[in-house]
C-alpha cells in the first residue's frame, strides 16, 4: 500500500513537471486593414481563432458605422440629415453618449462635433488644404458639444453640425473587440489597432505585455511599458500631417481655435482599462498642452500618462514608475515624474 501511494505521488509529481514543461499555448493572429489603419490581433488559448474572427467582425461593423466618408455609415446619415432630429439608438448612440460625457469632462478639449473643422483641413480625406481664417471661423461656428441633444432614441443637432468619432472610435473598437474575445473565453490577448494597444490579461506565462512607445521625432522605440489588462493609446502630431512652407499642420485640432494644437507636446500616451477613454483623453490632453494635461491628471488620477515634449524630454505620471523604461538609445532623455 505504502509503495502504491509512493508510486501515485511520484506519478503526480511527474505529471505536474510535465505540465510545467508543456510548450506555451499557441499564438493565433488575425491581421487586416480597418478604420484607415493596419490592425493585428493576437490571442492565446482554445477557441482563439474563432474568437479573433468575432473580434474582427466587431471592428469591421464599427468601421462601417462610423466612417464619415462611407455613404452607408450611420455617421454619414447623421451628417447628411434632412431634419435637425434623427433617430439614434444602439451602439452609435452609446458611443455618442460616452463622447459627450468626455467632452464635458475635458472642458471641450475633446469634442465629437469637430468634424466641420477637420473636414476643412482635409484630414478625413487626405486632400489636405490650408483653410482661410474666414472658412475656419465659419466651420468653428458649427462646433459645440453643448448644442447636441441626445434623447431616448433620437439625436437633435443644430443646422450644419456634424459628428466625427476619429478621436475615440479606435479605442471604442478595441474595447468591443476585447469584450468579444472575453465572451469566447479568451483570457490572454494583445490587440493592435494602429497605434492603439489593448491588452487582455497577461501573457500566457503570467508575465506582463511589453508595449513600445514611439519617439515622435525619429519614429524609433523611445520607451517600453509593461502592462496587463490595460489599454495604451497614443495621440501624436506626427501621425497625420502635411507641410506648407515648412510649417507642419497636424490632425489634432484645438476646438477653441480650429487650429492644430501647438503647445510644446509632440505626443500623449494614456494608459487605463478602457480603450475608448484612453483614446479620447489622449486627444484631449494633447489639446490641453503640458500644464493642462498635468492638471487634468492630478484632478482625476484614474489613468496614467506619458507626455513627450518638442525638446525631446519626457514626463510620466507616478503610477508608471517601475513599469516604464526608456530604451538604451534614449536613456539620456530628461525624464520627469509627475506627482
Ligand atoms: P489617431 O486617429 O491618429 O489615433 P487621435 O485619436 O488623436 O489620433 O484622433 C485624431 C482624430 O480625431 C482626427 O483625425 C480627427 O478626426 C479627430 N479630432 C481631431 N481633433 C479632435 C478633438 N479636439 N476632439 C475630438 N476629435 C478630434
Ligand atoms: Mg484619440
Amino acid at each position: 500500500m505504502a509503495r502504491f501511494v509512493r508510486f501515485l505521488c511520484s506519478a503526480l509529481v511527474l505529471s505536474l513537471l510535465l505540465t510545467g514543461c508543456q510548450t506555451a499555448p499557441k499564438a493565433h493572429d488575425c491581421q487586416f486593414v480597418a478604420m484607415d489603419t493596419f490592425m493585428s490581433l493576437t490571442a492565446y488559448g482554445e477557441n482563439a481563432q474563432t474568437a479573433l474572427t468575432r473580434a474582427q467582425e466587431e471592428i469591421l461593423a464599427l468601421d462601417t458605422a462610423l466612417d464619415v466618408n462611407n455613404e452607408k455609415s450611420r455617421v454619414y446619415a447623421i451628417n447628411h440629415r434632412q431634419q435637425d432630429t434623427v433617430p439614434l439608438s444602439g451602439e452609435v448612440g452609446q458611443l455618442l453618449s460616452l463622447s459627450l460625457e468626455l467632452a464635458r469632462e475635458t472642458g471641450g478639449a475633446f469634442d465629437p462635433t469637430i468634424y466641420p473643422v477637420v473636414r476643412k483641413w482635409g484630414f478625413t480625406t487626405g486632400a489636405y488644404q490650408l483653410p482661410t481664417s474666414h472658412e475656419l471661423e465659419q466651420a468653428l461656428s458649427l462646433v459645440g458639444h453643448e448644442d447636441l441633444f441626445l434623447g431616448q432614441g433620437s439625436l437633435t443637432l443644430k443646422e450644419g453640425a456634424q459628428l466625427d468619432f476619429g478621436g475615440i472610435g479606435k479605442g471604442w473598437a478595441g474595447d468591443r473587440a476585447a469584450q468579444a474575445l472575453r465572451e469566447q473565453g479568451i483570457a490572454s490577448a494583445i490587440l493592435r489597432l494602429g497605434g492603439n494597444i489593448q491588452t487582455l490579461g497577461t501573457k500566457p506565462d503570467g508575465s506582463l505585455w511589453t508595449v513600445g512607445i514611439q519617439d515622435p521625432a525619429t519614429g524609433d522605440n523611445l520607451a517600453t511599458l509593461a502592462v496587463a489588462d490595460l489599454s495604451v493609446v497614443t495621440s501624436g502630431s506626427y501621425q497625420r500631417y502635411f507641410t506648407v512652407n515648412g510649417q507642419v499642420y497636424h490632425h489634432i485640432i484645438d476646438p477653441a481655435t480650429g487650429l492644430p494644437a501647438d503647445n510644446g507636446l509632440t505626443s500623449v500616451t494614456i494608459i487605463a482599462p478602457s480603450g475608448a477613454r484612453c483614446d479620447a483623453l489622449s486627444t484631449a490632453l494633447f489639446v490641453m498642452g503640458p500644464d493642462g494635461a498635468a492638471r487634468f491628471w492630478r484632478e482625476h488620477r484614474d489613468f496614467e500618462a506619458v507626455l513627450v515634449f518638442d525638446d525631446g524630454s519626457v514626463a510620466i505620471t507616478n503610477g508608471l514608475q517601475g513599469n516604464f523604461t526608456l530604451t538604451p538609445a534614449f536613456s539620456h532623455r530628461r525624464l520627469e515624474v509627475l506627482e
